[in-house]
């Protein structure tokens, strides 16, 4: 959308995008000298309005689930996007957030582009996104704070700050950090979803600065706090960063700092925060997570700068899905092929734990090398594999019998 105005299409095509209309229907608005558009951001309901539209017309593919309810009783709630949302199957798990932060609306108008473009493309037989939708679990929770959405609030109605509230490294110093943590609804919603989901990787969307921030967060790289798996955080949070036209990083508004390379900076590196959703994700959930910064303005007033933060993620957001599926995944059976819950699958050195979930799947990201790989669980006797994973975003698919 340009300042001089929307223009209504003559010709409506066939998959037509859902946002387009709702975007003509509420968002924009002309002041009396029909020269200023102001931005007019989606109201919850709109959002969660644009959520059911979007499942309505494409119900084979969507399915809308409800991740929990905030302190005053508004409904958190996700959309999975796959070839069959109703059971997740053996598949890289991809949790992309936006509203953690209520007064960061920019991160939930980017979110709601980004569904709708997914399921555009995909109707309109975009080879690369129906690979993506059929090889891919997708989950989209496009406002994590309901309640301080609708009340432009960073925290959530009990006044704390969300990102602060997960139980790594949390602190109790502020009461804005919360009495314990997971002490606030959503937060331990997310998390116990999250638990039930099994994630590969996740991405958080934030506004007020432009970067990818990378685990860690409650510590300083510079000072030799970070993760095991170094190598594998950077080389996704490049992915992220790199990917597009235009590129992420090459947004003019990128952070200026000398920890920043490309784009990206260990989040302890640029500052320290204690109780993140990212850093629980990566050590507690072995999902590897990253806090996306994507707008200096957490309010964009003009449509066109929200359009703009669009375009500097979009791809991104793409390529890191698309690159969640590299590593290896299969399914962990016990000697009567039933499936086994809860195995715990690690390598040499690495802190990036995971386990099978209720289907005994699993997937393990991983950079192609040649890996040692081990699954145990109590009662059965452990077993090591070695993988050599390849080159490819579709992963090695390895099943493993305990015995
Ligand atoms: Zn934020």
């Amino acid at each position: 959308m340009k300042k001089t105005g929307l223009k209504i299409p003559k010709i409506i095509p066939l998959a037509a995008s859902i946002l387009t209309f709702m975007l003509l229907a509420s968002s924009c608005e002309r002041d009396h000298s029909g020269t200023v558009e102001s931005y007019t951001y989606h109201t919850l309901d709109e959002v969660n309005n644009f959520i059911e539209a979007a499942h309505t017309a494409n119900p084979l593919i969507t399915k809308i689930e409800q991740v929990g309810t905030s302190v005053d009783g508004r409904a958190i709630n996700a959309l999975v996007i796959s070839d069959n949302p109703s059971y997740p199957e053996m598949e890289p798990r991809v949790r992309i957030s936006a509203g953690i932060h209520g007064n960061e609306k920019v991160t939930t108008e980017v979110l709601i582009r980004y569904v709708d473009y997914l399921l555009a493309e995909f109707n309109n037989g975009n080879t690369e996104i129906i690979n993506l939708i059929n090889s891919r679990y997708i989950v989209i929770i496009p406002v994590i704070n309901p309640d301080g959405y609708v009340s432009s609030r960073r925290y959530n109605a009990n006044g704390v700050d969300l990102n602060r509230n997960f139980s790594r490294e949390w602190s109790g110093d502020y009461s804005i950090y919360g009495t314990a943590p997971f002490s606030e609804p959503e937060s331990y919603a997310v998390s116990l979803y999250s638990d039930s989901k099994r994630f590969t990787t996740g991405i958080t969307l934030h506004s007020g600065a432009v970067i990818v921030n990378m685990p860690f967060d409650y510590g300083k790289e510079s000072q030799e706090i970070f993760p095991a798996e170094n190598s594998l955080v950077e080389y996704m949070g490049l992915i992220y960063a790199e990917a597009g036209t235009p590129p992420f990083y090459t947004n003019p508004d990128i952070l200026i700092s000398s920890y920043v390379y490309n784009g990206t900076i260990n989040g302890g590196d640029w500052y320290v925060i204690t109780g993140s959703m990212q850093d629980w994700s990566y050590l507690d959930a072995g999902c590897l997570d990253y806090t996306v910064e994507i707008a200096n303005s957490k309010y964009p007033v003009l449509p066109e700068d929200i359009e703009e933060t669009y375009s500097y993620n979009r791809d991104s957001l793409t390529a890191f899905i698309k690159e969640s599926g590299y590593g290896v995944y299969g399914r962990v059976t016990d000697s009567s092929s039933h499936p086994i819950a809860g195995v715990k699958i690690t390598i040499p050195d690495g802190d990036l734990v995971i386990y099978t979930d209720i289907n005994g799947y699993y997937h393990r990201l991983l950079l192609p090398e040649t890996y040692d790989l081990t699954f145990q669980l109590s009662v059965y006797s452990t077993q090591t594999k070695t993988v050599i994973v390849p080159d490819t975003e579709s992963g090695i698919h390895l099943d493993v019998q305990l015995n």
